[in-house]
């Protein structure tokens, strides 16, 4: 069970974490987790090349030791990166000290005061760590690219409807999310282009 647009009330439970950005500007942020990925980091970057967008990549640092070229090109390419853990770890399952050192691991090869926690799931302590060096970055709309039983078309509906100006959108370079992603990227891209949208990468302190 997940909500594609994150209600007003979860985002008020955490106040302090960064769900969307406020502006009155057509400006969307697109946000990619779980990459590098051999393959799919670089249709991503393409796709973005192509509408001159840019956007946020919250990679985990295993896949980043694996694949440091795709990185490096991320990078190049104008894009941010946030730190997503090493080995993309549940905080809610997670002793504190282990979580913190994951985070750590992966801050040696991830270079960024953004973080996102994978699942979205971060205690209040392990959060009151992060922040002193880190802006918490979750969403206000969750694209279900994971989710097998969703219909790319559906998915695409999804993200269509619930973007606003100033939306974090959440997809993901892995393979469990290939087909809903590689159909709805292209798709919102041009969409939002004609709309008058720019995409951007997140920079906040
Ligand atoms: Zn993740």
């Amino acid at each position: 069970m997940y909500l594609i647009k994150t209600p007003w009330w979860l985002r008020a439970l955490y106040p302090s974490f960064i769900w969307k950005i406020n502006t009155n500007q057509k400006v969307l942020y697109l946000t990619f987790d779980d990459g590098p990925h051999a393959t799919e980091t670089p249709f991503v970057l393409d796709q973005l090349k192509r509408y001159d967008a840019k956007a946020t990549f919250f990679c985990i640092g295993n896949n980043v030791v694996q694949h440091p070229n795709i990185y490096d090109r991320i990078l190049a390419e104008g894009h941010a990166v946030g730190n997503h853990t090493f080995n993309h770890l549940n905080g809610w399952k997670t002793k504190d000290e282990e979580y913190i050192n994951d985070i750590d691991k992966a801050a040696k090869e991830i270079d960024s005061t953004l973080f996102r926690p994978p699942y979205g799931r971060i205690t209040r302590f392990q959060s009151s760590v992060i922040s002193r060096q880190s802006s918490i970055i979750m969403w206000d709309v969750l694209s279900g690219d994971f989710d097998t039983d969703l219909q790319p078309q559906r998915c695409l509906a999804n993200v269509l409807y619930h973007s606003k100006k100033g939306s974090i959108i959440v997809f993901h370079d892995s393979s469990k999310a290939w087909e809903r992603m590689s159909y709805c990227l292209p798709r919102l891209l041009e969409h939002f282009t004609q709309e008058g949208y720019q995409f951007k990468a997140l920079s906040v302190q």
